[in-house]
Parts: structure tokens; C-alpha cells; sequence
């Protein structure tokens, strides 16, 4: 079946990854139609828009999308498209798998933890403004609404995928109104759901925890911030940056986008890993019914990782980003550990 899927290349690392993952994606045989669509500065330079219409229109109307990084530039004057997204489709989920991959050495041989993360408010909602000079207010917003369906989100697929424990992650001890809510949302929501265990973890002590004994941990249920935060700390149990793959889900619209930003640093120098964008593609893959050849994928992905001879700097190998595509590539076509000639 021909899929039509809209293609945020993005920017910074992002289009290197994004091809990488339509060649994988080709070479499996899938039949794919990318509607190809700039944002952030990119988009800026050519439309005057950092969110183009035409972009938001192609994802309401293809439901899908997959999603390289977009750079928000640090200070004043630019919004971050990354959020502008999330709020324009409602896109109030951002679900974060985090696990061992085979032959990925880290500090950890045993973590499965998933990442739920509010996707829409809390202090990315961007309300800031001077009060006096050298005085800033930045608000947080945390609403019942939102807060009950990141719960139902979250305890919907603890049921669906057989997880056993809800931890919801808060400072309620200090924001006492604000966390405060999500939690009274979220304990509502868990005496709905009696088979999984609700639990509950103040972030700091999350983090330790985390750290100590991630294989402890189950479903995690977070407001925005703190998402983000712990996401990448849990990134780096794993592997890095490079490894952990992203979904954001809506009632009817999905972006699948990988946890990393842009890492200018890399850029431009076929230096990244695109196996956290690939894994993103595979969760799509699995949303859009294509469940047979994400699991091709993985088994080439995953035998190229065992392998060890391709991979890229940052999990201790010397191959381009384009030398590790190829192999996952040559993987598909012989089903063989064939290897670059370099
Ligand atoms: P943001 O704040 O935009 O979400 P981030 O905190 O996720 O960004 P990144 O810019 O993604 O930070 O990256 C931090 C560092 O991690 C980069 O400098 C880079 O070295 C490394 N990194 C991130 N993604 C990758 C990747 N796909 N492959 C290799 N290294 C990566």
C-alpha cells in the first residue's frame, strides 16, 4: 500500500538523518510519497513564516509525519517551532521508549523505561514578560484537562503494552498549586486502572532514583518541563542522544520526531546518528500498519549494532553517517553482515 507522509527535514543534523531514514526506508521496499516541508529558519527565509501553513495543512491532511529537529534560536524574537507545532495539531503527547539497544554499551544492560511527557503547556506554554526592569515572570500553566488526558495516555498504554507501574514525576511539594493539580489528575485517573500500580516521585529524587536503579522504573508520567529534562538524562542511560526515538500523538494527528535537538556541533559533516530518527520511523511504521517491515528494519538495524564494525562517534565508532546507513541498507538486501569496504 502507497503511503503519503509529510517530511520535516529540519535543520542542523536534521536533513542528514531525515535522508538517511528515506533510504532505509526505500530500500525495504516500502512505498512511500514524502511531502517535503521546511520550518523554523529555513522556512523563514523563504516564506516569512517559521510554521508555514502549507506545512501544517500537508500533516492535517497525510495524519503523519515525521519530523527532523528545527532549531530555536537561543534569546529573544523566535518562538520554538517545535512547540508551535505541538499546540497548533494538539499534538498533547510526546511518548519517549527508552531501552537497551543490542550492542550499545552504557553504564546499564536492563533498562525498558517509557517516557510520557505533557506535550502542550506547563512553562513552555511561553508567557513571559519584564515586570519591571531586570525583573522577568514566566508563567506556568497546568490545566485539569490536559493533565487528565497525559494520564489516560499514559495508564491506556501501560494496559495495551502489559507495563505494570504508573510514576507520576512532580515538585508538588514546592508548586503546590500547579504539580499539585497534575497530580490530583493523575491519581484520579489511576483509580481507574486497579491492574497497574500508581506511584509517585518528587523529580529531583526521580533523577537519582533513575540513575541508581533505572530498571526499577516502568511508565513515567511527567508535565512538560521535567519531560524534557529527564528525558535526556535517561537518553544517556542508554547511549545518548543518538538512540532514543520520540512520538508525539494527537486525537488524529501523530509526529514522530526523535528526543535529540539539532546538535549543531555535528552538522553538516556526516557525522550523525540517525538511529534515533529510524527508530522514530519505526514507531511510525508501526502506527501506520506497516508492522512487517519495521520489524525487517530493526533486525537490520539491530544486526549492524551487534556487529559493531559500522558506527557512528558517538557510540564509539568511526563511520559517516552515510557508511552506517549503507550497512543497514546492504543488511536489508542480503540479510547478511556485510560490511564497507573501507
Ligand atoms: P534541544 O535543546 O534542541 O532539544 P538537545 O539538548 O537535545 O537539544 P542536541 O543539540 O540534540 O541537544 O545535542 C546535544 C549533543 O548530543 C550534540 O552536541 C551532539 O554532540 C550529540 N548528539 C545529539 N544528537 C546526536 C545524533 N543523532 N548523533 C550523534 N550525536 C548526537
Amino acid at each position: 500500500m502507497k503511503h503519503v507522509i509529510t517530511l520535516i527535514p529540519g535543520d542542523g543534523i536534521g536533513p542528514e538523518v531525515s535522508e538517511a531514514v528515506v533510504r532505509i526506508f526505500t530500500v525495504a521496499g516500502l512505498e512511500i510519497e514524502w511531502e517535503r516541508h521546511d520550518a523554523g529558519v529555513v522556512a523563514f527565509e523563504k516564506t516569512n513564516e517559521t510554521l508555514p501553513v502549507a506545512l501544517l495543512d500537508s500533516i492535517r491532511r497525510n495524519k503523519v509525519a515525521l519530523k527532523g529537529p528545527v532549531t530555536t534560536p537561543i534569546g529573544q524574537g523566535f518562538t520554538s517551532v517545535n512547540v508551535g507545532l505541538r499546540k497548533a495539531l494538539d499534538l498533547y503527547s510526546n511518548l519517549r521508549p527508552v531501552r537497551n539497544l543490542p550492542g550499545v554499551q552504557s553504564r546499564y544492560t536492563d533498562v525498558d523505561l517509557i517516557i510520557v511527557r505533557e506535550n502542550t503547556e506547563d512553562l513552555y506554554a511561553g508567557l513571559e514578560h519584564v515586570v519591571i526592569p531586570g525583573v522577568v515572570e514566566s508563567i506556568k500553566i497546568i490545566t485539569e484537562r490536559a493533565s487528565t488526558k497525559i494520564a489516560r495516555f499514559a495508564f491506556e498504554f501501560a494496559r495495551n503494552y502489559g507495563r505494570k507501574r504508573v510514576t507520576a514525576i512532580h515538585k508538588a511539594n514546592i508548586m503546590k498549586l500547579s504539580d499539585g493539580l497534575f497530580l490530583e489528575c493523575s491519581r484520579n485517573v489511576a483509580r481507574e486502572y486497579t491492574d497497574i500500580t500508581y506511584d509517585e516521585r518528587i523529580v529531583d529524587a526521580a533523577c537519582m532514583h533513575l540513575v541508581m536503579h533505572p530498571e526499577k522504573l516502568d511508565v513515567l508520567l511527567l508535565p512538560n518541563l521535567y519531560g524534557d529534562i529527564v528525558s535526556d538524562l535517561c537518553a544517556g542511560l542508554v547511549g545518548g542522544l543518538g538512540v532514543v526515538p520520540g512520538a508525539n500523538h494527537g486525537k488524529e494527528v501523530a509526529v514522530f520526531e526523535a528526543v535529540h535537538g539539532s546538535a549543531p556541533d555535528i552538522a553538516l559533516k556526516n557525522l550523525a546518528n540517525p538511529t534515533a530518527l529510524l527508530l522514530s520511523g519505526l514507531m511510525m511504521l508501526d502506527h501506520i500498519d506497516e508492522r512487517d517491515t519495521a520489524t525487517r528494519i530493526r533486525a537490520a538495524l539491530d544486526r549492524v549494532l551487534v556487529n559493531g564494525t559500522v558506527r557512528t562517534g558517538d557510540l564509539g565508532g568511526t563511520a559517516t553517517t552515510t557508511e552506517f546507513t549503507e550497512a543497514i541498507c546492504r543488511e536489508l538486501q542480503t540479510g547478511s553482515a556485510a560490511l564497507p569496504d573501507s
